[in-house]
């Protein structure tokens, strides 16, 4: 009897456990988004570089806003896309630029910092919330307005290739809004006392983006590096100066 006393006590006690472990769950789960998310924090802060810095009081852009979405739900709420408060504010203004003179645009951004900032696999930089970087928008060979197709079966949209024209299947880089958003993100540092420090994007890609409109006013303006460990040809990747005292 005191055997199976014990007994059921200890199965209430497992019972107890498991119906807990949901709310617990949860709870963490809460929290952690709280945390992760939270305006009221002290004033960013980083520390050494992008290869090897760290970040405090990182902020993050909202999931989506009137012509942005993060990349991924999944890597949004993993913490994936932090970076320095007045990185954000001027990547937030860029945005708010471009709707004012082309509002049927559509953009959006990929991975930014942990919210300590620190290796962030797979990539090379992104360590202190200074890098940032941002899908190529895109148009359907009609000419519609398309988004980066991105799913776990695309690494996040990361593995997703364009050929040396900026072709990938029935979509096509929008060179014209690319280089508009990097005016307007060069723009928007400046508000902020930034300065866009470097842009990555496929050199066989950069012809097109510098023959736009809009492009013409990044040559010489920012500076792009065509070759990195990796091609950046569904992305381009911008680093942040200023932000690091
Ligand atoms: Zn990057």
């Amino acid at each position: 009897m005191i055997l199976f006393r014990t007994t059921l006590s200890r199965t209430g006690r497992l019972r107890l456990s498991l119906l807990s472990l949901p709310a617990i769950a949860l709870a963490g789960y809460c929290g952690w988004i709280t945390w992760l998310g939270r305006e009221f924090a002290p004033p960013s802060r980083c520390q050494g570089t992008a290869v090897n810095g760290y970040l405090t009081h990182g902020r993050r852009l909202p999931y989506s806003g009137e012509n942005f979405r993060a990349y991924s739900l999944l890597g949004y709420l993993s913490g994936r896309t932090f970076m320095h408060g007045a990185v954000r504010d001027a990547v937030l203004s860029s945005y708010a630029r471009v709707a004012t003179r082309r509002p049927e645009l559509r953009f959006v951004y990929g991975e930014g910092s942990w919210p300590w900032g620190g290796l962030l696999w797979p990539h090379r930089t992104h360590a202190n919330g200074t890098s940032v970087d941002f899908f190529v928008p895109l148009r359907t060979r009609d000419g519609d307005v398309a988004e980066m197709p991105v799913s776990v079966f695309n690494k996040l949209g990361y593995s997703v290739g364009f050929d040396n024209a900026g072709r990938a299947g029935d979509l096509q880089i929008d060179f014209e809004a690319m280089a508009l958003h990097l005016v307007e993100l060069d723009h928007a540092a400046r508000e902020y006392g930034l300065k866009v420090r470097r842009v990555i994007f496929d050199s066989h890609l950069q012809p097109h983006l510098f023959a736009t409109r809009e492009g013409a006013k990044l040559s010489g303006r920012l500076s792009f590096l065509g070759k990195a460990w990796v091609r950046h040809d569904q992305h381009y990747h911008v680093d942040f100066g200023g932000a690091c005292g």
